[in-house]
């Protein structure tokens, strides 16, 4: 059984019913729907038929809504335009770009306050390198330092500039507001730089009778420093290294990645690594032996989730992606993690409590942990600290509760009618149900996480059980 998780970003290459179920059953765990391409009712008809596709499996699939964020983008073009080394180009603010100049517009008039003078300004994807060399008015004139050919509403990265545009955008407050209505279990948010910014994005959610997890993409330097409490304001990490990788030096990458991953670990929140990890599997159909190294790393690091972008989304191979991850996956799992979970900074109770039904369960090599959860913290808790050998099988009442715990580490979700008085029936309707799914044998030992009846009052506790 593979513990990582996958999520797919659909596209025009799997956004149909037949694509969504052959996802589903390489391996998909959680579907992503990028805001930068989708409309509303795109977003409508995809839930919709990955709802119908999860409820014939019987499965909880998990949905991401991933918003486009404060994205500062040059303007249109009449035609691409060939830019030169050393030729002098003027990017303009507010639609004052004048026909015939060599030139472009940006969609951010405080573009011309928050840039100065010897900023490096980086074009689509970082493809076009150029340098700031004097301000006026309405127009930053640059010189080209790596060129390229500039085409319409390219992506524009400052690397290290404190960029003063609000964290949400108004097509994001509309995109967010149609995540809640169409109820998404996860909503990303782009460029998050402080933690206040996931604080204006959960303010949006108000009184939604179901409100989504929020994910924070970590994609430049400001998210860099200000790291701790952001994590400590979100409830999972994406490492967004699609864009990471142009606002930091390439080579600070790896690093990066490491020490957010382990921070992590390190507070109980979910991560997942993202971008380019089957990059060439958008034209090939296999993938290159750094690709299966890289997704080999963040298993390896043990990551909650690995996740495909253009990959799926837009290639040619998209199932075939997802079966390469299932692969790489279950095979790195199985020769050992990195173990940061270890210096887990455990605070509560309870959390302890699920330690030491870890510890009792790796002792034990136990054949499942078996958790019983309300709101999913203690189906989380249980992930975090990452039993080596067991599966955690989640049970709760509410599909949207499984729906979230989809993204996390070695959770398989499952609802089942939680019974308040007795906990006792509720763990015989689980390991029953686990048995005729076939994932629990008679002389197994499952490691159960439950309340129990003492009396006077309700337990948390910690049981073993073998399976008869
Ligand atoms: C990224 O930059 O790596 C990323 C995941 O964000 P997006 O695909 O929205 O650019």
């Amino acid at each position: 059984m593979r513990k990582t998780k996958i999520i797919a970003t659909l596209g025009p290459a799997t956004d149909s019913a037949e694509m969504i179920r052959q996802l589903i059953d390489a391996g998909m765990n959680i579907a992503r729907l990028n805001m930068s391409h989708a409309s509303h009712d795109w977003v409508r008809r995809v839930t919709g038929e990955l709802r119908a596709a999860a409820k014939e499996r019987g499965s909880a699939i998990g949905i991401l809504m991933d918003t486009q964020g404060p994205a500062i983008r040059t303007g249109d073009l009449p035609a691409p335009l060939d830019l030169q080394r050393g030729q002098k180009f003027v990017l303009t603010v507010r639609g004052e770009r004048s026909a015939g100049e060599h030139s472009v517009n940006v969609n951010y008039d405080n573009f011309i306050n928050d840039i100065s003078v010897g900023d490096v300004v980086l074009i689509d994807n970082g493809q076009i390198h150029m340098k700031v060399l004097a301000k006026h008015a309405n127009k930053v004139e640059c010189e080209v330092l790596t060129p390229g050919r500039l085409g319409s509403r390219r992506h524009i990265n400052l690397p290290g500039v404190k960029v003063s545009l609000p964290p949400l955008t108004e097509k994001d407050r509309a995109d967010v507001q149609c995540g809640l209505e169409a109820g998404v279990d996860f909503i990303a948010l782009s460029f998050v730089r402080e933690a206040s910014d996931l604080r204006e994005l959960r303010n949006i959610f108000g009184d939604a009778r179901v409100k989504p997890r929020v994910i924070a993409k970590i994609e430049d330097q400001s998210a860099l420093k200000n790291i701790n409490d952001i994590i400590a304001e979100a409830d999972a990490i994406m490492l967004a290294r699609g864009d990471l990788g142009i606002e930091v030096p390439y080579e600070e990458l790896p690093i990066i990645q490491r020490k957010v991953v382990k921070a992590c670990q390190r507070t109980g929140r979910a991560v997942i690594v993202a971008t380019h990890m089957l990059e060439s599997m958008i034209q090939n159909p296999h993938p290159t032996r750094a690709e299966i190294t890289d997704v080999a790393n963040a298993v390896y690091e043990q990551a909650d989730a690995i996740m495909l972008s253009g990959e799926t989304s837009v290639g040619k191979y998209p199932v075939k992606c997802v079966e390469v991850f299932d692969r790489v996956a279950r095979r790195i799992e199985r020769s050992g993690g990195a173990g940061y979970h270890e210096y887990a900074e455990l605070t509560s109770p309870r959390q302890k409590l699920v330690k030491s039904a870890v510890v009792m369960a790796d002792e034990l090599k136990a054949e499942a942990v078996l958790v019983f959860t309300v709101r999913g913290s203690m189906a989380r808790n249980t992930a975090w600290l990452r039993p080596r050998h067991s599966p955690i099988y989640a049970f709760c009442e509410r599909w949207h509760i499984a729906n979230e715990l989809t993204l996390h580490r070695g959770v398989i979700p499952f609802t089942i009618p939680l019974d308040h008085e007795s906990p006792e029936k509720n763990v015989e309707l689980a390991i029953e149900t686990l048995k005729e799914k076939g994932l629990l044998h008679k002389g197994n030992t499952a490691v159960v996480i439950a309340s129990m009846d003492i009396g006077k009052q309700m337990a948390d506790a910690v049981q073993m059980r073998m399976i008869d």
